[in-house]
């Protein structure tokens, strides 16, 4: 009889481990349940928002990609446990299962912020870039007056923030966007979580870009068409929500330990603690190394996929799984102005060497050799972007 192994979201951690699986794939009965039909490579979604992408290069189809491997994809979401050894579909289907994988992902953090949570945009997956193009084209329309505030001035809030600026440039004649772009940021800096000698020049480039930076910024009233900030009462605004991402509400329904962020706490060989069957990877997971909880990235994700799939073909021939040992290449914080700040292999880089590292790092993990090849030809100029 072959195991039965559930996956749980087909992202970078999802994707890379039934790749990885490779032969042992035929001595499993795999099954890939996602709420979506499609795979999103979230990196470049503000390069979709600023006009240099089209969203298709983006999408990875789940179902196709099963068929060829001889999973089975079903597109649900799940929605718990109902004992150990049983996932609980949404619609009430129960699957059940030998090994269990979860490769949820993240979604935006409103830190309980009710109203702001059903009226902002938010940029973390394909309806979210949809409805973020579509406000674009309709406050483009209008002509001037209209302010973006974006909330939070992590990297994605700056990011987001640049990609609006560069979109409003391209679209008005005279070169400088028809809207005004804030970021509102609670702490006194924005990218505050990161090394001076990154964070200063990164700064520079949001100011240099035009975009307006208010620290310290508490919102109050929130409502369809206005917001309050600090005793200021805003008109005419979309509100952009980027302060933050937390693990899947999936991760809160299951019995286990999480962090902060919601994140289950997994072991040194990616298992949920008490359920050697189990695994979380990705941004679902917090996995510690050495004091310090790692980030949400990608590289991370498609690392923790291809260990879980060693791990798998290890349990499968009745050996002990063996612990992850994570790797860091390192970070960058890309700017729609075609600059970007970090750190690679310990190296700091910056400007154009920084962004060419970025695309260089977004083309590598990107799914298919065909979304590949055209965001290659898009990013050039060689080819039109759809929906510009
Ligand atoms: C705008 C933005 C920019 C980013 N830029 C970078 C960057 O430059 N570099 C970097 O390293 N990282 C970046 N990240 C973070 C990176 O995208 C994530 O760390 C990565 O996608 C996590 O991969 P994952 O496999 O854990 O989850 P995901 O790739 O998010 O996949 C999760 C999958 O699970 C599915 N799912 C969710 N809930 C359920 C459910 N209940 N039932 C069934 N299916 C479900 C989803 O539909 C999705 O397909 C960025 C993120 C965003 C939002």
């Amino acid at each position: 009889m072959k195991k039965k192994l559930v996956i749980v979201g087909g992202g970078f951690a999802g994707v890379r481990l039934i790749r990885a699986l490779g032969r042992a794939a035929s001595r499993l009965e795999i099954t890939l349940v996602d709420r979506r039909e499609e795979a999103v490579f979230l990196p470049l979604l503000p390069d979709v928002v600023a006009g240099k992408v089209s969203l298709d290069r983006l999408l990875f189809g789940l179902e196709d990609f099963c068929g060829r491997r001889g999973v089975e994809f079903i597109n649900s979401a799940a929605a718990g446990l109902t004992d150990p050894h049983t996932l609980l579909l949404s619609a009430g289907r129960l699957l059940p299962f030998d090994f269990l994988v979860l490769a949820a992902g993240a979604e935006p953090n409103f830190h309980g912020n009710r109203p702001a949570r059903e009226i902002a945009l938010t940029l973390a997956g394909k309806a979210d870039a949809e409805r973020l193009q579509k406000r674009l084209e309709e406050v483009l329309s209008r002509g001037p007056g209209h302010t973006f505030l974006v909330v939070g001035g992590g990297y994605t809030g700056a990011e987001t923030a640049s990609a609006l600026v560069y979109a409003g440039r391209r679209a008005d004649r005279s070169g400088t966007a028809p809207f005004t772009v804030r970021i509102l940021e609670l702490a006194p800096e924005i990218l505050g979580n990161l090394p001076e000698g990154i964070a200063v020049p990164a700064r520079r480039e949001v100011k240099r870009l035009g975009i307006e930076v208010t620290l310290s910024a508490r919102i109050g009233e929130v409502g369809d068409d206005r917001i309050e900030v600090d005793g200021e009462d805003i008109r005419d605004c979309t509100l952009i929500w980027s302060a933050g991402m937390k693990a899947v509400d999936l991760a809160g329904e299951l019995d286990f330990p999480r962090d902060k962020q919601g994140r289950l706490k997994v072991n040194d060989d990616l298992t949920l603690p008490g359920a050697g069957h189990i695994f979380a990877l990705g941004d679902t997971a917090c996995f510690t190394a050495g004091d310090r909880p790692l980030r949400m990235a990608v590289q991370f994700s498609w690392a923790e996929g291809s260990k879980t799939a060693r791990n798998i073909r290890r349990i499968l021939k009745g050996k002990r799984p063996r612990p992850y040992r994570p790797f860091d290449y390192g970070y960058l914080i890309p700017c729609a102005s075609g600059r970007a700040w970090g750190i690679i292999l310990g190296i700091r880089v910056s400007g154009r060497l920084g962004s060419f590292f970025h695309y260089f790092m977004c083309l590598f993990r990107t799914l298919s050799w065909r979304n590949r090849f055209l965001l290659v030809l898009e990013l050039a100029g060689l080819k039109r972007v759809r929906g510009r």
